[in-house]
């Protein structure tokens, strides 16, 4: 099976040198990837409709006779316009094509033609500009494929070189699917799925084909993550002897909530269970819920019992704070932390390798420069990823791999909708903080125009008087020439010189400036040094100043929900009543839509999940939150109970590994390899 999915497109016949570099763009270089380019849609040149029925955004096929023969309109040199009237028996329709000589002949007074396209209606007069035209007897018979194209290779080319690939592969397919599997899910054979999802017989036969291209899809999904986790989760030494918990609760300086005491619980049965597997487990917890108290519980227990622990989160700044939070916690102690970044001086980092090496330091914090390969742990017993969605499997696992099976704790602030982390957690253990600590207020937003701008002023100065502290949040770190936007340089300029704001002190933060600089001012505001701090979305992730009661985000159109709830939940922690003021002068439709989410809900599951709506979730998955899964066929949103039980499935099969024969199992493997070759492994994240 191997060597026909790879095989070479070039090698089938109508493949050219060209043809195969714009294939390569599409993704599409061997034969399998052919094969499994679907459609993505079908002209159904059966179902025809009248004109006064259709929906103006479908694309339908209309029978019409023509009743006034062609009129050619030269409107200059290069352009000709070629109009015909035609009947559908009811309603009169005008057919209009650019510089296609060839209409001409089927546009004469009295033929039947079948045209496919989207009608439109101007000024009471129907139209289809350009749409697919058959003689009436020379339509196709069947669903024609129609696929995602680019420019110099169309839909037409595509089907034809998918039908010289399936021609070719015809006889040769070996199965994907173990048979066994096939019968006891009623599932078709994989040859006549790919015939018929390129080109269906009929309807029923694409739903069937359909049906199997499904269950494949989500069974090597799933079965693929369970695969992924073996490698990184397997037996460990890594045990914890004693239960410090309750030590650390009493160093805190507030009581755990249940939430947070709940998941505690159900890490430390991870790592205590006597099945010695590693603990994989995710933790969800909408912004300010309290996840920092849960990894330092855990990071307790194990360097109690005697190993080490590493904390990689994805931002200098917030690394920083980490380190600064434990250091509190952990004060008198004996616990030693340190703080690793790529910005610290190669000296420095070379000390700081040789004691992790040694054993000498328990608690590392980092950014990615943990996982760089001259880091090595003397007995890492617990890996944490904060803000997990910033980071790839591949990263995670190579931190993993530096330890004997350490246990692994995600941490991860952007809720995502059931349905999804059910995907794209495969079958990770899940823990979820639904509670915010004690006496929070939930945050209070409002929506402005830039011509109330004068008093949001004003309201912050309130703010800043009553010894608060506020973010102002700007898309970009500098003046650009290109775009209209606000940058922190200019607005902080402007809020000393014109808006009144001298005898505050304000600062600007954003990712281009040095580490110590950025240090140096997050230190500041904390210490509350700074009243105002100006920047970008550096701030977005994790950044903890409880007494930051304002946000205001300029320019909010250029955000995404997740994102502004993320920026948003820098303020609202601690007791006192918190703002976000958002600020856009953007009518778009989306953005208006965004801003009322916002200013109705706190509960970022709730937004995550109106997220996904406004956004579908190819974008809200391919975006950099999730990494890059694409699914073919399957829609997340509404195949989800197919997904449930098809995962049902993958994972009964998954327990009886052993069991099973080891033909089933090679063919299973091998499906799985072609899967995530053509998806790009580093950034699933799991
Ligand atoms: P997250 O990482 O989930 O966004 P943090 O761990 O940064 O949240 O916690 C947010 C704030 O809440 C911090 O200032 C932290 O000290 C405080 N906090 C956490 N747990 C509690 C609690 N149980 N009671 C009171 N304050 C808490
Ligand atoms: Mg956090």
């Amino acid at each position: 099976m191997n060597t026909l999915f790879n095989t070479d497109v070039g090698l089938l016949g109508g493949v050219g040198e060209k043809t195969k570099d714009l294939l390569r763009k599409l993704g599409v270089p061997s034969l399998g990837a052919l094969l499994y380019y679907f459609p993505r849609g079908y002209e159904d040149w059966t179902d025809i409709k009248k004109v006064s029925q259709v929906n103006f955004k479908d694309d339908v096929c209309i029978k019409a006779v023509v009743i006034s023969g062609v009129k050619i309109i030269k409107l200059g040199a290069k352009r000709t316009l070629y109009k015909a009237l035609a009947t559908d028996g009811e309603e009169n329709m005008e057919i209009t094509f650019f510089n296609n000589k060839y209409v001409v002949e089927k546009l004469q007074e009295g033929n039947e033609l079948l045209l496919y396209g989207k009608v439109q209606k101007n000024f009471n007069k129907y139209e289809m500009v350009c749409p697919k035209m058959c003689v009436k007897g020379k339509e196709p018979k069947c669903l024609r494929p129609v696929y995602s194209q680019i420019n110099g290779l169309y839909s037409w080319k595509i089907e034809s070189i998918v039908a010289s690939g399936l021609r070719y592969a015809k006889g040769r397919l070996c199965e994907s699917l173990p048979e066994r599997i096939l019968a006891e899910n009623n599932l078709c054979k994989l040859e006549f799925a790919l015939e018929n999802i390129h080109f269906p017989q009929n309807k029923e036969s694409l739903n069937i084909a359909r049906e199997r291209l499904v269950f494949e899809e989500i069974f090597i999904w799933q079965i693929g993550m369970r695969f992924l986790k073996m490698g990184i989760c397997v037996k460990t030494e890594v045990k914890l002897k004693k239960d410090y918990t309750d030590e650390f609760y009493f160093s805190l300086p507030f009581f755990p909530t249940n939430a947070q005491k709940k998941a505690i619980l159900e890490c430390i049965k991870d790592i205590r269970s006597s099945a010695e597997r590693c603990m994989n487990r995710l933790l969800q917890g909408d912004v300010g819920s309290g996840k920092t108290v849960v990894a330092g519980a855990l990071a307790y227990n194990i360097i109690k019992n005697g190993y080490q622990a590493a904390i990689m989160v994805p931002t200098e700044i917030l690394a920083n704070q980490h380190c600064e939070t434990f250091k509190k916690i952990f004060s008198g102690m004996h616990i030693n932390i340190e703080l690793l970044t790529g910005s610290l001086k190669s000296k420095a980092q070379k000390e700081i390798r040789e004691s992790i090496k040694e054993g000498k330091i328990d608690l590392l914090v980092g950014t990615h420069s943990l996982i760089s390969e001259s880091v090595e742990f003397k007995n890492l017993g617990l890996v944490v990823t904060d803000e997990q969605h910033r980071f790839g499997v591949g990263q995670r696992a190579r931190l993993v791999s530096k330890g004997n099976n350490p246990h692994v704790l995600v941490m991860s602030a952007t809720p995502i909708p059931r349905s999804l982390s059910l995907i794209i957690y495969g079958d990770m253990d899940i823990s979820i903080l639904d509670e915010r600590p004690p006496n929070r207020q939930p945050v209070d937003t409002f929506v402005i125009d830039s011509a109330k701008k004068e008093r949001m002023y004003g309201f912050i100065k309130k703010v800043l008087e009553n010894k608060n502290q506020g973010y102002v949040v700007c898309p970009c770190a500098k003046e650009s020439e290109a775009e209209n936007l606000l940058d922190v340089k200019n607005y902080k300029e402007e809020l000393l010189k014109k808006h009144g704001f001298s005898k505050y002190s304000l600062e600007i933060l954003h990712g281009k400036m040095k580490s110590q600089e950025k240090e140096k001012i997050m230190k500041d505001f904390l210490g509350g040094k700074i009243d105002l701090l100006i920047c970008t979305t550096v701030i977005e992730v994790g950044v903890d100043v409880p007494n930051a009661c304002i946000i205001i985000i300029e320019n909010a159109e250029r955000f995404g929900l997740s994102q502004l709830h993320q920026l948003r939940g820098r303020v609202g922690r601690g007791k006192g009543k918190s703002y976000c003021i958002l600020v856009s002068d953007s009518k778009s439709k989306d953005s208006i839509s965004r801003f009322k989410v916002m200013a109705t809900s706190n509960d970022g599951f709730y937004l995550s999940n109106e997220d996904l709506k406004i956004r579908g979730p190819g974008e809200f998955l391919g975006s950099r939150q999730h990494g890059n899964i694409n699914f073919k066929l399957v829609n997340i949103i509404e195949d989800i109970s197919t997904i449930k039980k098809i995962s049902r499935v993958a994972d009964q099969i998954f327990r009886n590994w052993d069991s099973i024969s080891l033909d089933e199992r090679s063919i299973i493997e091998k499906s799985v390899k072609n899967f995530f070759k053509s998806g790009n492994q580093e950034n699933i994240i799991i």
